[in-house]
């Protein structure tokens, strides 16, 4: 076995504190990963605090991890000792579904093993996940990150980027596409950056005011307040696509379909603890689709990251040191977050 460090969560109410554990001896197809930087994803949060109602502890969040391969397993051809590399939401997924065998092992029929808070296949050992120093995990679940993006700035592409690429790419986003970004977070503003490289027009909708020039910096064409009414009426039938990446339930969801034209889509990726409210009128009336996208591929998440390298798109982060994990939780509740935390897990 190989001894690891991290940051764990012992119960729904508890602060993260520090945690030693075991990681497997690497497999034949293992890559040993010594981790540099993991970001901290809302969904960490959710976890930790058992919002989502399956978790266990004690609990090493983290889902957004990069580093350096240090070792690798006899039969391991991907990687080499010294490469950059990224591990995302999940660690192994079935292989034989047919969902699996068409790259879109993030819907495996079985379900994926997710890297914190699930068991490996084997149905017992518990996965823990990226506020450690290091990680084991197979090579087909691992990716390559280019040495063009700096190790910090990659962390968060393995969620919150391709948790909006993916369903940019599904919806077919580009050039005379006019694209919606609900909220403008660590997921949000990767949409927003995304987006515009694939040619959209970009509108961000926040409930902060405050964010504004942020995501015109960002490479938003438009800032649209949700406290104004008058941009509903506004902007009425126009959307192509929305994608809705806001961590509340707290949303007047008609006003958002309002927006779409005719067969056009909203998207939920966030994934809030309380259901959302959804009458089917703004559905009916103009044929609109209501839909969900879970993070994406290992195929996708690979392209996502070449294609980030290729058009030199990074997150707005802010890297904390493993002993502020706590308080940088309190600060993503109050939206006080410019626009990722990413822990140095070299200071561990
Ligand atoms: P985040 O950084 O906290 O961003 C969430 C954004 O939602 C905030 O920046 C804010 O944007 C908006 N918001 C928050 N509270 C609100 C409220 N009461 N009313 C209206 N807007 C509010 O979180 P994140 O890491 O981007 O994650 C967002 C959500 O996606 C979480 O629920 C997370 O679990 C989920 N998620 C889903 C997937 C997936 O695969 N589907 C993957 C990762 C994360 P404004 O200030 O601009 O309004
Ligand atoms: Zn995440």
């Amino acid at each position: 076995m190989i001894p690891a460090k991290g940051i764990a969560a012992h119960s729904s109410s508890t602060p993260l504190v520090p945690y030693t554990f075991e990681r497997r001896e690497p497999m034949a197809n293992d890559v040993v990963i010594d981790i540099k930087f993991c970001g901290i994803c809302h969904s960490d949060i959710h976890q930790a605090r058992n919002e989502w109602g399956h978790s266990s502890y004690p609990m090493v969040p983290g889902h957004e991890i990069a580093g350096i391969v240090t070792r690798v397993g006899p039969g391991v051809s991907k990687y080499t000792i010294g490469d950059h590399v990224g591990v995302g939401c999940f660690v192994d997924s079935c292989r034989e579904c047919e969902h699996c065998k068409a790259a879109l092992d993030q819907y495996c029929l079985q379900g994926h093993t997710q890297t914190y808070n699930d068991v490996e296949r084997d149905r017992k050992t518990r996965t823990q996940g990226g506020y450690s120093n290091v990680i084991v995990v197979n090579e087909d679940y691992v990716m390559k990150i280019s040495k063009k993006i700096p190790l910090d700035k990659a962390a968060p592409l393995l969620c919150a980027g391709i948790t909006l690429y993916s369903p940019l790419n599904h919806w077919k986003t580009g050039p005379g596409k006019k694209i919606g970004i609900m909220g403008l977070g660590g997921l949000g503003h990767m949409g927003v950056k995304i987006a515009r490289a694939m040619g959209a027009e970009v509108f961000v909708l926040s409930h902060s005011e405050k964010k504004r020039e942020d995501a015109i910096k960002m490479g938003a064409h438009h800032f649209l307040p949700t406290h104004d009414k008058s941009i509903f009426q506004k902007h009425a039938n126009s959307f192509d696509l929305i994608i809705n990446t806001v961590s509340s339930a707290d949303l007047l969801m008609h006003e958002y379909f309002s927006l779409l034209k005719l067969d056009a889509t909203l998207v939920s990726v966030g994934a809030p603890d309380k259901p959302l409210s959804i009458s089917p009128f703004p559905l009916i009336l103009m044929r609109r689709n209501y839909a969900g996208s879970v993070i994406g591929s290992i195929k996708e998440t690979q392209e996502m990251l070449d294609f980030c390298a290729e058009h030199g798109i990074t997150p707005e982060i802010e890297v904390i040191k493993p002993d502020q994990v706590n308080e940088a939780y309190d600060r993503v509740l109050k939206n006080d977050v410019r626009y990722r935390f990413v822990i140095d897990m070299t200071k561990l």
